[in-house]
């Protein structure tokens, strides 16, 4: 059941503040070290869920070996080193609330910068049908279909406004309660009720989606969750921390301080639980045994693996339907200021394939722009994926070439990056369609035999990179209590 708590960010982190303590709330005393040769669990995926498992059981004593089929670290984390300032590709803000990412960074001396205000420099200046159009434009343009009560806001912020107002969630993780069935409905829906017609949707939510393609398949639970757990970030100071070097640092600390290295490039294809233990298979025909698995892996990669025996029919429907988030990144540099040539907010909200485009500002001195990242989405996201990476990045340069003329030979695209692509992802994240948060929320958590399932579509009270360090902890005590 939910607790009727709303845990602060202090809360969460003060409990969690060791180890130690993370144990001793389950009521856990250490075990002494086990022989080297005998594996207690195999953790399935070093993104950061499956490392923060492995810690915690390793500091209880167990004997854990991790698996992961990439050749890096970091799953959904990854930090572009090659680019000025190392942006992210994925997940980039830690909030103030983070309590067990702030800590496992605190504990490892992970070197940190706080960027909060770094994102409020410049507003997002709206480009539809090919023209700028300012916020003080706006309200009387001909382009503002907007219910009056609704005219000076920018479409973008509309979505994240309305469902606030709407939101009936007394306590934002009453979302995985039974009682909320009736909110698990389309974001559309919520749109309609408030008297928006296709037009204004497609204006405000469906631009540039922040979750699904559309209004139609995100369910409205989910994102009035979202709203109040972000809500619940203003309980402290302005929160945007990055870990200096780039996001990708902490889980590469986290595995280093293992005590076995990780398997890397080591693709699971299947895993068995039996009375006596459990097993896993990998496409390169190795087979790793242990007392008990820790999968830790996006549902996208799980509808590829065989599970023995065959996982009950909510959870496998789960797996199959739940669809992940596509997302296409764009990582441009500029030549020359061309911001400065126009006196334009350097960040745009745009109807083309550039979508939503972010300068960012990761150099020490942050009033200096280190690149641009053009954040494709949704359905707009899906149309860069249909084209070659090459013909991606030129499409997204030669749209901004054509809505901002003083871009033109100024901006240079050196990377993109789709997630749905990503075969070890499957996309962004897990986005829940209506009626799927009540159908099988809380069925992707369960264990099945001696297989324990953690990964950011699990958690319960956090999203993103917290929800995922909220899920390795769960499944780590639950393998606790089970040997
Ligand atoms: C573009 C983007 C922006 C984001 N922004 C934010 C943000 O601002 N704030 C926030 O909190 N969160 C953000 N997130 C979300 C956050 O990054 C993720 O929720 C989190 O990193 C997920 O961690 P995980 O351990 O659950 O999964 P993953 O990181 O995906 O870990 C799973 C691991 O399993 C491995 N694996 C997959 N298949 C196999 C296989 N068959 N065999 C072996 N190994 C396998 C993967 O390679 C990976 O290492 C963002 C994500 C993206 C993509």
């Amino acid at each position: 059941m939910p607790s009727n708590n709303k845990f602060t960010g202090f809360s969460r982190r003060t409990a969690l503040a060791s180890t130690a303590a993370a144990a001793s709330i389950a009521g856990l005393s250490p075990k002494p070290l086990r022989a080297q040769n005998r594996t207690d669990v195999v953790v399935i995926g070093a993104g950061l869920a499956g490392l923060n498992a492995a810690l915690l059981l390793e500091e209880q004593g167990y004997n854990v070996q991790v698996i992961e089929g990439r050749d890096r670290i970091g799953g959904r984390l990854l930090s572009l080193r090659d680019v000025p300032g190392n942006p992210e590709a994925g997940g980039n803000g830690i909030g103030f609330g983070y309590g067990r990412m702030i800590d496992i960074t605190e504990r490892l001396n992970i070197p940190m910068i706080n960027n909060a205000g770094r994102r409020q420099i410049s507003s997002f200046e709206l480009y539809l049908d090919g023209e700028r159009i300012s916020d003080e434009q706006w309200p009387t343009h001909a382009k503002n279909i907007l219910p009056d009560a609704w005219r000076s806001f920018s479409p973008r912020l509309v979505p994240l406004i309305l469902l606030s107002q709407t939101n009936p969630l007394a306590d934002f993780e009453d979302w995985y309660d039974a009682k909320s069935k009736p909110y698990d409905i389309s974001v559309y829906d919520v749109f309609k009720r408030e008297g928006f017609t296709d037009e204004q949707i497609d204006l405000t939510f469906n631009l540039n989606v922040s979750y699904g393609t559309s209004a139609h398949d995100i369910s409205a639970l989910m994102m009035w969750f979202n709203d109040g757990w972000v809500a619940s970030m203003d309980d402290g100071p302005p929160t945007q921390l990055s870990a200096i070097g780039g996001n990708m640092t902490i889980p590469e600390t986290m595995a280093r301080a293992l005590q076995s290295e990780v398997h890397m490039g080591r693709e699971v294809v299947g895993i068995r639980s039996t009375n006596a233990g459990a097993e896993v298979d990998c496409l390169d025909g190795t087979v790793y045994r242990a007392k008990h698995v820790v999968c830790a892996l996006p549902l996208p990669v799980m509808r590829y693996m065989k599970f023995d025996p065959v996982l009950p029919s909510v959870h496998s429907k789960a797996i199959s339907m739940v669809p992940y988030f596509a997302m296409t990144q764009v990582h441009l540099v500029s030549k020359e200021p061309f911001w400065e040539a126009d006196e334009w907010s350097p960040d745009m909200w745009t109807d083309t394939v550039a979508g939503h485009v972010i300068a960012n500002r990761h150099f020490l001195d942050n009033t200096e722009i280190s690149s641009f990242t053009a954040w494709a989405r949704g359905f707009t996201a899906l149309k860069l994926d249909q084209v070659s990476p090459e013909e991606g990045m030129a499409w997204v340069v030669s749209e901004l070439e054509r809505i901002r003329p003083s871009c033109k030979g100024k901006l240079e695209a050196v990377h993109i990056k789709s997630w749905l692509r990503d075969s070890f992802a499957g996309g962004d994240y897990a986005v829940w369609e209506p009626g799927q948060v009540t159908d099988f929320l809380h069925a992707v958590g369960k264990p099945h035999g001696r297989i324990h399932f953690c990964g950011e579509h699990t958690a319960l009270s956090n999203r993103g990179m917290e929800g995922a360090m909220e899920s390795g902890e769960r499944a780590a005590f639950e393998v606790m209590d089970a040997i």
